[in-house]
């Protein structure tokens, strides 16, 4: 069923405190976490703790829900004090989409080039 937990998801694993990770925040609906592999310093994923495999799917089954996640990408950024970040979404294996539970990157505290890679 949409939004239910996958046994070999790993950020379903995270969202129920299966598998270890530097939570920074967490409401009702969502958790933010220290990326493991951060390629900026400030490197937070936000994500829905029920499991959709991408953006678009989250936003189409529960379009509430995406918005948890933007309102949350914003707390991420003013908890580590960001006047400028960006939030990536990659959707898809050639966007560089790597694990299938919907995430977004919250990245700051450096310069950002246009267009990305
Ligand atoms: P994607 O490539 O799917 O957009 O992003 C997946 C992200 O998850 C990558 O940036 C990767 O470093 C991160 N990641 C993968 N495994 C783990 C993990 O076990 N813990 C944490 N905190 N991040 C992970
Ligand atoms: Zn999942």
């Amino acid at each position: 069923m949409a939004g239910e937990p996958q046994d070999d998801c790993l950020f379903c694993k995270i969202a129920e405190g299966h598998v270890p990770a530097t939570i920074i925040r967490e409401t009702d609906t969502t958790v933010a976490f220290r990326d493991i592999n951060p390629q900026a310093p400030t490197h937070v994923l936000v994500i829905p703790k029920a499991h959709y495999r991408d953006a678009a799917a989250l936003a189409a089954a529960d379009p509430a829900l995406a918005a948890d996640i933007l309102r949350e990408t914003k707390a991420v950024a003013d908890e580590d004090k960001l006047e400028s970040y960006r939030i990536v979404f990659n959707t898809g294996t050639g966007a560089g989409q790597t694990v299938f539970h919907a995430h977004a990157h919250v990245l700051g505290g450096r310069g950002m080039q246009w267009p990305p890679g």
